[in-house]
């Protein structure tokens, strides 16, 4: 079995063996449904030790456990640790081994053969001046994404958008390596010249992904948005909401500041809830676990829909393409046992409600 991805993490799988300091644990939005440690990082970590010494074989059940990751990451914002890498090193420890979920096999050998991860239904391009990358969940929910194009449009810039492959992190949170490398060469061949400018991105997770995988440099859009809001004279929705940080965008790129900036300038009273900005709870929509365990992914959107609840509103705001969806299927079911439903809604709604539109 080759251990090298792991040995080169010894030091920090022994240290949270040795310190077992547990800060990780309480608030991991999968402990939170499951309430075993091995789901946690402290537990993976030692599932990592037990692979190491070969006090264990890679297996069924412990590939179970690693589907079961969000890869949200709130464990790393609490531990000194590389904890993703070592829950990453560890998928793919198992991918090596033909322990893979169908589910994430067959989505990957899409991105690599079709170089998308969903549906397009209607090819999406614009001449313009300033790259915008949609990226494959935009691609594939055309009125959202021309929404997100007026409201850019209203706050003065120009997208173009050109046909775009999948930035492929799909295949690297899975643990489909060699894969990802494969995606990365037909990505780079699609995007051409375009690659040298600056990118506006939509979706959090392309963007930490083309900026960290690929060494572009990229912009989220809202931060663009952010930056021009003081000449935009948008109308006031008096909104009491909270703020769902989607955990690429807030936890990962630091995007904190901007959403909350813009929900204020259109006049909505924001509410915190208990988890939120670098230490905010995921929505149930990361690292697959949608795919491979849909009841899992919904309990923990139900959670942060009671998280909305518990501080006593009605509306959540978000902006990434995932935590949308996966929060509204949380809210609907929420709905059905506490007669109470949480209205999710996208800030690039918010800003097409509220900004003016061209003559
Ligand atoms: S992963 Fe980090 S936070 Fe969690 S128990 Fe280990 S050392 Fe502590
Ligand atoms: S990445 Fe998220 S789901 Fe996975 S162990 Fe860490 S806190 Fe839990």
């Amino acid at each position: 079995m080759d251990t090298n991805a792991l040995e080169q993490l010894a030091e920090d799988i022994y240290t949270c063996n040795r310190s077992r300091c547990g800060f990780c644990v309480a608030d991991c939005p999968v402990y939170r449904v499951k309430g075993f440690e091995a789901y946690t990082s402290r537990g993976k970590m030692l599932i990592a030790r037990a692979l190491l010494e070969g006090l264990i074989e890679p297996s069924e059940e412990v590939q179970e456990i690693l589907d079961g990751c969000l890869l949200c990451g709130y464990c790393q914002a609490r531990c000194a640790l590389n904890n993703l890498e070592v829950i990453t090193s560890l998928r793919s420890r198992m991918n090596q081994e033909g322990l893979s979920s169908p589910e994430h096999q067959q989505k990957v050998s899409r991105i690599v053969e079709e170089g998308v991860l969903f549906d397009r239904p209607v090819p999406m391009k614009r001449e313009g001046t300033t790259p915008l990358y949609l990226g494959c969940l935009y691609q594939s929910k055309p009125v959202e994404a021309r929404t997100i194009i007026s409201v850019l449009e209203r706050c003065g810039l120009d997208p173009l958008v050109v046909e775009e492959t999948c930035c492929g992190y799909f295949a690297e949170a899975a643990g489909f390596e060699d894969d990802f490398e494969r995606i990365q060469e037909k990505f780079t061949e699609a995007y051409g010249e375009h690659a040298d400018q600056e990118i506006l991105t939509l979706c959090p997770t392309c963007t930490i992904t083309l900026r960290e995988r690929y060494g572009l440099k990229v912009k989220h859009a809202i931060v663009a948005v952010a930056e021009r809001m003081e000449e935009l004279n948008p109308g006031q929705l008096e909104l009491r909401a909270t703020y769902h940080d989607p955990c690429h965008l807030g936890r990962m790129l630091g995007i904190l500041d901007e959403p909350r900036d813009i929900l204020r300038a259109l006049g909505v009273e924001l509410v915190e809830m208990e988890h939120n900005r670098t230490f905010s709870s995921c929505c149930g929509g990361g690292g697959g676990v949608a795919d491979t365990d849909p009841d899992l992914a919904l309990e923990v959107a139900k959670n942060r829909i009671r998280d909305a609840l518990g501080v006593g509103v009605e509306n959540l705001i978000t902006v990434c393409p995932t935590c949308e969806p996966t929060l509204l299927r949380g809210a609907s079911r929420l709905a059905n046992e506490t007669d109470v439903f949480v209205d999710v809604r996208s800030l690039w709604d918010l800003l097409d409600e509220a900004l003016p539109q061209d003559e």
